[in-house]
C-alpha cells in the first residue's frame, strides 16, 4: 500500500483518537475526478462540502461523514442541462487490521485513513440514473421533438388522429397528457 499524503484533502489523521474518544471535523475540498453517471455529475474541483466525525473504538476508527455535492447533468426527458445538489450520508469503519472475511473493508493507514474511496462509492450511488431538470419536466413532444415546458399547454398536432399521449418517448419515459378536457 503506497503511503498516504497527510496533507492530501480527504486524509484524516486519526492521531490522538483512543478508544471512546471522538473529533469532529468540517472540510470543503474540491470534488475528486469521476463523480458521474450516465447523465449526471459531480464537477471536478467544485466544492465538496464535507462534515466528518473519527470516533475511536477498538478495531480502528468509525468515521460518519455527511457530504454535499453540487451537480450538474442533462434531464433524462427534455435533454436540457441543469445544475442541482446532493448530499450523503455515509458511515465506515476504518480498520487496525484487515478482519477475516471482511477483505473488501477499509483500513487504517498508520494514523491516517483516506476517506475517497468511501465517499466516492457513497456519492456515485446517490446520483440518479434519470436525472430530471424539475419533478415535472414535461419532456420533448413525441411527434416534432420541442420541449413542451416551451411550447406550452396548448401545443399539439390536429392532424390525423396520429398523436399517442402516453407514448413514450426515447428516454422511455411517457408523456403526460396535456390536452385540457372542454
Ligand atoms: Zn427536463
Ligand atoms: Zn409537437
Amino acid at each position: 500500500m503506497k503511503r498516504l499524503d497527510p496533507r492530501g484533502p480527504l486524509v484524516f489523521d486519526t492521531r490522538a483518537l483512543g478508544p471512546g474518544s471522538a473529533r469532529a471535523e468540517e472540510r470543503t475540498v474540491p470534488a475528486p475526478a469521476g463523480l458521474r453517471v450516465e447523465l449526471v455529475s459531480v464537477p471536478e474541483g467544485a466544492d465538496l462540502q464535507l462534515s466528518v466525525q473519527l470516533e475511536g473504538v477498538s478495531e480502528g476508527t468509525l468515521v460518519t461523514a455527511t457530504a454535499r455535492a453540487p451537480l450538474t447533468g442533462e434531464c433524462a426527458r427534455c435533454l436540457d442541462p441543469f445544475t442541482s445538489a446532493t448530499e450523503v450520508r455515509l458511515q465506515e469503519l476504518f480498520a487496525y487490521e484487515a478482519g477475516s472475511g471482511e477483505a473488501d473493508g477499509y483500513l487504517l493507514d498508520g494514523d491516517l485513513l483516506d476517506l475517497e474511496p468511501a465517499l466516492r462509492d457513497a456519492l456515485v450511488l446517490e446520483l440518479p440514473i434519470s436525472p430530471l431538470c424539475s419533478g415535472d419536466c414535461p419532456g420533448l413532444c413525441v411527434q416534432c421533438g420541442v420541449r413542451l415546458a416551451d411550447a406550452g399547454a396548448g401545443h399539439g398536432h390536429a392532424t390525423d388522429g396520429a398523436e399517442q399521449p402516453g407514448k413514450p418517448t426515447p428516454g422511455g419515459i411517457p408523456v403526460p397528457e396535456l390536452r385540457k378536457e372542454c
